[in-house]
């Protein structure tokens, strides 16, 4: 069989570790990767980029826990070799605390990071509208400077990369034998899911080189992320707001909350504002399809819809894309005998 010709739509870091899983683990596999925006100008640049995972309702909670087992193990080997600074990848130390206990003391992801316990009543004082808290570590991800290691990573294993927008996948099926579709929100109008819909998030960069602990108050709405090299303050969660530009009452919101759980970050300069939608749906659709064009059916592997997760479980459902992308070419292979 000549090579396989596979076309990744989307430049963010879904389809970044999609399309170098693919390229590392299918060597007889020609891959391309198409997007209209690349870093710095993805949603995933705007991430604060802290591993921590989103429960999904319709889906079973092993594959989660794999997904995300699976990233954070890629990504732990990442944070402790010599390349964890050119990749933008560090351990992250710190806590997440609630004003009440929540049902799940000890959520399904607290065997995959390192050193999870519940917070003492003595560490708790220092947030006294507090009552619980669990402290863990970590990774953060910082995609400004990882999707551009990536890009490196997959130009490196063979890879193509092309700056164009797709209008339909048809357009592709002539030049690909499979296309995986990596487009995020795009997924709305290139392949008319209804279900995929905007969730506005608002973070600031602040110089505060003083604080190394992450804190995180429940379901994530207000948190401080140091990273390498500043800290990202958040945020907000605006289902539905398909507004891209800063917003200045956000603005306020955010340093008035986070200023409350760290009231030294009142002395911090912020350096930026940054705005991005995350592309969010029920359940992240990670599956293959056989869809009608030109008059054939042609093999489509989706992998998008992350929401608030997309970093964390980049890698996890890149490796579930890889084995779909083989089950594809079998059947291609199976009916080239026929
Ligand atoms: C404020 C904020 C904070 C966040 N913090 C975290 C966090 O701490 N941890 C975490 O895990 N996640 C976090 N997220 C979520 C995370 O950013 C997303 O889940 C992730 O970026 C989704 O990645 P993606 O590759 O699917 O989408 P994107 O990064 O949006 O990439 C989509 C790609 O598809 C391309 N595309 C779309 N349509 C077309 C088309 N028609 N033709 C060509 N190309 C197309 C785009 O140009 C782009 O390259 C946060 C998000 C926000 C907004």
């Amino acid at each position: 069989m000549n090579r396989v010709r596979v076309v990744v739509v989307g430049a963010g870091v879904i389809g970044f570790s999609t399309a170098v899983c693919i390229t590392e683990a299918l060597p007889f596999c020609s891959v391309t990767l198409l997007a209209e925006k690349f870093s710095p100008d993805t949603t995933s640049d705007v991430a604060a980029g802290i591993l921590f995972p989103p429960k999904f309702p319709d889906i079973p909670l092993q594959r989660q826990r794999g997904w995300f087992k699976d990233s954070f193990d890629h990504l732990l080997a990442i944070a402790c070799s010599p390349h964890s600074p050119e990749a933008g990848v560090m351990l992250s130390s710190g806590c997440q605390i609630f004003k009440e206990p929540p049902v799940d003391k000890k959520p399904f992801w607290s065997e995959s990071v390192i050193g999870f316990r519940l917070m003492t009543d003595h560490e708790l004082k220092r947030f006294p509208d507090h009552k619980f808290g669990q402290a863990f570590t970590t990774i953060k991800c910082e995609c400004s400077t990882y999707l551009p290691w990536l890009e490196q990573r997959f130009r490196k294993a063979g890879g193509q990369v092309e700056q164009r927008k797709v209008s339909s996948l048809e357009e592709l099926s002539n030049s690909y034998n499979i296309i995986v579709n990596c487009s995020g929100l795009g997924s709305k109008v290139l392949v008319g899911d209804t279900q995929i819909y905007p969730v506005r998030g608002q973070v600031l960069k602040m110089e505060a080189p003083w604080l190394h602990h992450f804190i995180r108050e429940e379901e994530g709405k207000t948190y401080i992320y140091p990273g390498i090299y500043s800290v990202t303050v958040g945020g907000t969660k605006q289902e539905g707001d398909w507004r891209l530009q800063v917003d200045e009452g956000d603005t306020k919101s955010i340093l008035e909350r986070c200023c409350r759980l760290e009231p030294s970050l009142s002395k911090a300069k912020v350096l930026s504002k940054w705005v991005g939608l995350r592309p969010s749906r029920r359940n992240p659709r990670v599956e293959r399809e056989l869809v009608h064009m030109q008059g054939r059916r042609v093999p489509v592997v989706h992998n998008y819809g992350h929401g608030s997760g997309g970093v964390t479980l980049a890698w996890g459902t890149a490796l579930d894309a890889v084995g779909l992308v083989k089950q594809c070419i079998q059947e291609m292979q199976l009916q080239a005998k026929l």
